[in-house]
């Protein structure tokens, strides 16, 4: 390389500008560093200890981003962090959270990653966060999007007029926790919230349930599904007729025409999509605009890609 070529490719470093994108979850942190384009230049993982508190998750995820950076020719701008729990965004605290993670509710995650990282750092629900991402860079293009996550848990995500609803509680979008859906005990305590149906907790419960064999995983019951097992097939069935109808119910009452469909779960969408077709032929929004209900394209970049999303729009 001649000194001309060193010099331009310095200048160029010294100018350009990253943003990093942080996806903590309760076994895995991971981070996405990118331009301001969007464009990815480096991504790593590192089992995220939860068990250990909030310090050791920020500094875990503050490290991993350091990282990540010297790789990269360029300069951190911000940060964004989408985070499992309820999460305040203004103060960038998390407010409720599982119990896997310790010392965890109550934590300021924004003020430590922006103490370690020496930048601005927007903190986000991880469910919105993988909506956000989605919308920049994936299936859901539109200002009025729903996000609905089929994980562990159900979560959900509202996108109106462009902005995220986080609602008063930081609570928007919590559709797994809707009624109406089973008679069947929900994770949280009450009966029968969409959770009972569509999570992969329950998809592997309600065929243990059906079929008497236990210890299968959802993804276990897919394959069983997809040999054509007739349990496994009626469990997605039910899964994906019961996604199908709160998200109508959704568009119905704020009048959205495009849902994302994430989460481990979403894999199986070949056994989901028949249900969600045929519900939507029977229970579409009164309003007569299509609702589209579609799969995520992202995969487990969104959560963090959506991330760096909020970290651009906000500093
Ligand atoms: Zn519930």
């Amino acid at each position: 390389m001649s000194s001309d070529v060193r010099a331009a490719d310095a200048a160029f470093s010294a100018e350009r500008t990253l943003v990093a994108g942080i996806d903590i979850g309760g076994t895995k942190i991971a981070v996405l560093v990118t331009g301001e384009d969007g464009a990815v230049l480096a991504r790593g993982v590192v089992p995220a200890p939860a068990q250990e508190g909030g310090i050791a998750m920020a500094d875990a995820a503050a490290d991993l981003t350091r990282d990540l950076v010297a790789q990269v020719s360029g300069r951190l701008r911000a940060a964004g962090v989408g985070a499992a729990g309820v999460v305040d965004p203004d103060a960038g605290i998390i407010l409720a959270a599982s119990a896997m993670f310790t010392d965890w509710v109550g934590f300021g995650l924004a003020a430590a990653l922006t103490e370690r990282l020496g930048v601005p750092v927007a903190v986000e629900n991880d469910v919105n966060a993988f909506l956000l991402g989605e919308v920049a860079a994936g299936a859901g293009h539109g200002s009025d999007v729903l996000g609905v996550m089929l994980g562990t848990g159900v979560g959900g995500a509202l996108l109106l007029d462009g902005v995220l609803r986080h609602g008063p509680n930081g609570a928007a979008g919590e559709i797994g926790h809707t009624p109406g859906y089973s008679d069947l005990v929900c994770t949280c305590g009450q009966i029968g919230h969409l959770e009972t149906l569509a999570s992969g907790t329950s998809i592997a419960l309600r065929y243990a349930e059906r079929s008497g064999a236990t210890g299968l995983g959802a993804a276990d019951v897919a394959e069983l599904a997809r040999g054509g097992d007739l349990d496994a097939i009626a469990v997605f069935h039910a899964a994906g007729r019961a996604v199908a109808l709160a998200c109508a119910s959704a568009a119905t009452l704020v009048d959205l025409d495009v849902a994302v469909i994430g989460g481990g779960v979403s894999h199986a969408w070949d056994l989901l999509e028949p249900a969600i077709t045929a519900t939507l032929r029977t229970d579409a929004p009164v309003s007569g605009a299509p609702l589209r209900i579609i799969p995520a394209a992202l995969g487990s970049d969104a959560v963090a890609l959506g991330a760096a999303a909020a970290a651009r729009s906000r500093s």
